[in-house]
């Protein structure tokens, strides 16, 4: 068998769930690897609200990487349930009610847990200083068959294989290929509440530390909670492209989301006025035909390879991607890097173009006339297999 990373200085540009996932698996064979990550610590940024992770994806990957003793003792046990409301505060589903949506082994338990926890399982599970952090990439040159990376601060550090698993706006993407993002056709704003029990009471109670979703008149408010006690909000709706660029203040958001959700029930705007930062954020998605060649020391996993909607596969897929690129590297199958990297990014692409398909159709449904049926018949059919 061909190991084809022995000896090969591996750079991961992004501690992500995709790029720490697979410093992980890299490390169990034996792989020399650093991961090169922009924040200036673990503790830096808050990494968001819960993610679900689901038996075929990202529980599957815990498995793999060992670490589901770590997951059982952080996940975050009934943040799955979910209330589901009418603009006018009419509930009409409420899994608070129930006793339990399911247990690991389960194909459709999707247990939730805090994106800070999850990185810490992963960076835990490091050896010591794989982690150089406060190392923003920028750029990197050829240096004999391997690459010298460029960091904002200064600093620089070789590498035989690069992987990009540095997200969204990927620095390492235009190095692969030039195809850009296109625009969903949905924004949605965010906002952060830190103490909800304070500023938000009533929403903090509706909750009940699980997902909350209100949909109407073809837009949403959605939150969940954070496992620091605080929540993540999404007022989400179709917007031609662009649209939020003129506003200046968080103020002006404010004013804007009270009238475009005029009359729906006040306890839900409430979370509108409970955070000074209103964040604009459009969806866009890469193409679902996208295709470049293979190189033979770089690649890119994650929401760097094939960004799409959020219709909650995109850390589940990232993990994935991890968990296939360690395959394809160490399987013993490929004659060189080069081909395995093909043989990945083949598979990948391929699992992208369906998962982004999904998430667009969904984004139709979502933002439809018949957008609360729609997620109640998906709910109901999801907790009735279980
Ligand atoms: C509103 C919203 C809700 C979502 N909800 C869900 C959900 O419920 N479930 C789900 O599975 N997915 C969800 N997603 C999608 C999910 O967040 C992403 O698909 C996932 O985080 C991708 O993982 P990644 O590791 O590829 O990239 P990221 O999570 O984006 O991680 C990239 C890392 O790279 C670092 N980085 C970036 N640039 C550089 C640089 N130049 N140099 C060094 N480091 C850099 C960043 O700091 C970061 O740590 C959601 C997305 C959005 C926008």
């Amino acid at each position: 068998m061909k190991n084809l990373i022995s000896g090969k200085k591996i750079a991961i540009i992004g501690g992500g769930p995709g790029g720490l996932t697979l410093a992980r698996l890299l490390q169990m064979r034996g792989a020399d690897v650093k991961v090169y990550e922009r924040d200036a610590s673990s503790a830096s940024r808050v990494q968001g609200a819960i993610v679900d992770l689901h038996f075929e994806s990202g529980l599957k990957v815990i498995e793999q990487a060992d670490l589901m003793d770590a997951f059982k003792a952080n996940y975050i046990v009934g943040a799955d349930r979910y209330r589901v409301f009418e603009k006018d505060g009419t509930i009409r589903l409420d899994e608070h009610n129930k006793a339990a949506t399911g247990t690991f082994g389960d194909v459709y338990f999707r247990p939730e847990i805090d994106r800070g926890a999850l990185r810490n399982i992963l960076l835990d599970a490091l050896k010591p200083d794989t982690i150089v952090w406060d190392s923003q990439f920028v750029s990197m040159s050829r240096e004999g068959e391997g690459w010298l990376l460029n960091f904002k601060n200064g600093s620089s550090a070789r590498a035989d294989l690069v992987i990009g698993a540095d997200g969204a706006r990927s620095k390492i993407r235009p190095y692969v290929t030039d195809i850009t993002t296109i625009y969903s056709g949905v924004t949605i704003i965010q906002g952060e509440i830190d103490h909800p029990a304070t500023a938000c009471p009533e929403m903090h109670t509706l909750m009940a530390n699980g997902n909350l979703a209100v949909l109407g008149e073809e837009k949403s408010i959605s939150a969940q909670p954070r496992g620091d006690g605080g929540l993540t909000f999404y007022a989400s709706a179709k917007y031609p492209e662009n649209w939020g660029e003129d506003f200046t203040a968080n103020e002006e958001i404010y004013d804007f989301l009270l009238e475009f959700y005029k009359g729906w029930h006040p306890t839900f705007l409430t979370l509108f006025k409970a955070t000074d930062k209103l964040i604009i954020r459009p969806l866009n998605y890469f193409p679902l035909d996208q295709s470049w060649e293979a190189q033979a020391n770089i690649t890119l996993i994650g929401d760097a390879a094939h960004l799409m909607p959020p219709s909650g596969e995109g850390v589940n897929t990232a993990m994935l991607d991890a968990l296939d690129l360690s395959h394809y590297l160490c399987n013993g199958e490929y004659p060189d890097l080069q081909s395995a990297i093909a043989a990945f990014e083949k598979h990948m692409r391929a699992r992208g173009r369906l998962l982004a398909q999904e998430a667009l159709d969904g984004n139709e449904i979502m933002y439809g006339p018949h957008a609360l049926e729609a997620l109640l018949e998906l709910l109901s059919g999801e907790r009735a297999k279980k």
